[in-house]
């Protein structure tokens, strides 16, 4: 007997599941979907993602509604959608060989009378993102009154982007006695509490640990000062030449102007966040599928589901706001039984949140180095190396041949592999031969420490926030509860300033605006460059001119190109240009 027979799934849906080469049921659909088909429970199923859930759901529903009736009997809410369009999808070849079964997706963006039609066409289910649900309910555009099944997909993701009131609206539309199946990769508190509001006694079942990621992925961080990340994050994609990530950054603004740089720098990458336009989205989605983007440059949101298996890493270019997050996003790569790196770039304020990042995936994270230059025009030399002798032999130029041997007779076999890795390898050589180390030492070293041993830090308060040297002064005693000399130096500028402190002060200094709020707003410390530079010690070997500045500016000028690696097609840029011309649009849409 098929093993998804077993599980007690009809001869319609186990005939799609064969054709879709489904084999063995996953954990949580071996775990939900016979408690779904033979109870009538709520529940709540945790599973990371890429774990199948869309089918321990997808399954049972398909089973469970009466496709001979017209009427809307369960709605799926989905954070995004992508999300939504990916559900309906999977749901629509679930149920191929069973006529009569209509699902739609209902989301924001796109043209809600087209959506309304669809549904007044007849849907048995509908698959919705929160906030174009609310307003199809608003405009009576859909009846949910009568739905017997209720599943909250992603439920974290949908609760951290502020759609509890919607959810909590939407619900009250729903029959009392439907059921809910709630499904979601974390349980924070917010989760359980839509647990214990809106549902009754559910069947709780957990696939692997709470909140751990999937054990393929390895952990890594990296430390470096604040300014350096994107270089930091070159160095990364340098030494890892068939790189295929998603490099996840705090807000759409980073992740436009880091997408902006790379490709800039000649990567193939492009940004992914909720100020692009659908269609541009979709073209971004369809190039990092088809593998011509290398490096996918996206916020949280928009990167959440994204189903591409083969990410070989998940580069957090900053970490998350929450915590939790971290889970989502290492998610994206260890997919489908391949194993994958998980690589954190902080500064060195933040590096206490690594421990509980460690403490949420219970896994240890590996304290790596940002790779130097040589090493990186050693690994690119190899693959380069290795690129040449898996290529196939490009018959075309047999005719040309005798004149270009005319030319090279002369050579060795060795010289002529010389000449030919140089004029292939100089400029990745040129590029990298003076680079500097990168990596900031863990405590007062190199980088921070000083010969008056002193440490010197950059605070983002000034002038606009009332301070003069005086009155920071006195702010930062009482802050730090230090000593009357303890505090030197103290340069206001008109949004930021300077101080000194002896270094034997600095992890308390950090440990104290580890987490610090002045009237709500975040008062961020980090240990000035200035540290190190005001006093010309250079850091780390190969560093030749100490000015950032100018090592940014050559890079530039350099048009610096690394091998394999177009220029960026027209394609790649259209999802660029989104940026800030678009409305504000509504939280439906927001991702
Ligand atoms: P989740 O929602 O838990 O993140 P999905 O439902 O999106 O995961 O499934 C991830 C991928 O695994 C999808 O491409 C899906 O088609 C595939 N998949 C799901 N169940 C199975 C299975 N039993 N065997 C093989 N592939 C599966
Ligand atoms: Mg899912």
């Amino acid at each position: 007997m098929n093993k998804f027979e077993a599980l007690g799934l009809g001869e319609a849906i186990v005939k799609a599941v064969n054709e879709m080469g489904f084999e063995t049921p996953s954990e949580v659909q071996e775990k939900a979907i016979p408690i779904l088909l033979n109870e009538e429970t709520d529940i709540v199923a945790l599973a990371q993602t890429g774990t199948g859930k869309t089918a321990a759901f997808g399954f049972p529903l398909i089973e469970k509604v009466d496709s001979n009736s017209r009427i809307t009997q369960g709605l799926i809410l989905s954070p995004t959608r992508e999300l939504c369009l990916q559900i309906t999808n999977e749901l629509k070849n679930y149920s191929k060989f069973i006529p009569g079964l209509h699902t739609v997706a209902i989301y924001g963006g796109a043209s809600i009378t087209d959506q309304a039609k669809q549904i007044k066409r007849g849907a048995q289910i509908i698959v919705a993102t929160p906030g174009r649900m609310q307003d199809m309910i608003n405009r009576k555009m859909v009846d949910i009154t009568n739905i017997g099944y209720c599943v909250l997909d992603e439920a974290d993701e949908m609760l951290n982007m502020g759609f509890y009131e919607d959810i909590k609206a939407i619900l009250s539309n729903t029959p009392d006695d439907k059921n809910t199946w709630l499904f979601s990769a974390t349980m924070p508190k917010e989760v359980s509490t839509i647990a214990k509001r809106f549902m009754s006694s559910p069947v709780e079942i957990t696939v692997g640990h709470k909140n751990i990621g999937s054990k393929n992925v390895s952990h890594e961080y990296y430390m470096v000062n604040s300014r350096d990340r994107y270089a930091a994050l070159k160095r990364l994609a340098d030494a890892n030449p068939d790189i295929f990530s998603v490099i996840f950054c705090r807000t759409k603004r980073d992740t436009q102007k880091v997408a902006e740089n790379l490709i800039e720098d000649g990567y193939n990458a492009a940004a992914l966040h909720g100020d692009l336009s659908q269609n541009q989205r979709d073209l971004v989605m369809k190039s990092f599928r088809n593998r011509q983007i290398q490096m996918l440059v996206a916020t949280d949101v928009a990167a959440r589901g994204i189903d591409v298996d083969d990410v070989t890493h998940v580069i957090n270019y900053q970490l998350p706001d929450e915590i939790e997050t971290y889970t989502h996003r290492s998610g994206r790569t260890g997919r489908a039984g391949k194993s994958g790196v998980s690589m954190v770039i902080v500064s060195k304020s933040e590096v206490r949140k690594i421990k509980a990042v460690e403490r949420i995936i219970k896994k240890n994270f590996e304290k790596k180095e940002i790779p130097s230059g040589e090493e990186i025009c050693q690994v690119q030399l190899f693959h380069l190396a290795n690129d040449i002798a898996k290529s196939e032999i490009n018959h075309e130029i047999d005719s040309y041949l005798p004149s270009i041997n005319e030319v090279l007779e002369d050579f060795t076999k060795e010289e002529l592999i010389k000449k030919f890795f140089s004029v292939e390898f100089s400029r990745f050589h040129n590029y990298y031969k003076n680079a500097r180390d990168l990596n900031t030492a863990g405590d007062g070293g190199r980088d921070s420490g000083s010969s008056d041993g002193s440490t010197r830090y950059f605070i983002n308060v000034g002038e606009k926030d009332g301070f003069d040297w005086m009155t920071l002064k006195d702010f930062l005693k009482g802050v730090l509860e230090l000593g009357r000399d303890a505090l030197t130096r103290v340069d206001v500028k008109e949004s930021f300033s300077f101080f000194n402190t002896a270094s034997e002060h600095q992890e308390k200094v950090l440990a104290v605006f580890e987490d610090f709020r002045m009237e709500g707003r975040k008062v961020n410390v980090e240990i000035s460059k200035d540290s190190g530079r005001n006093r010309g010690r250079g850091r780390g070997r190969g560093r030749r001119d100490g000015n950032d500045g100018g090592y940014k500016g050559k890079r530039r000028s350099e048009g610096f190109t690394p091998k394999g690696k177009k220029r960026s097609n027209r394609e790649d840029r259209g999802g660029q240009s989104g940026n800030g011309r678009r409305d504000r649009r509504k939280r439906s849409d927001r991702r």
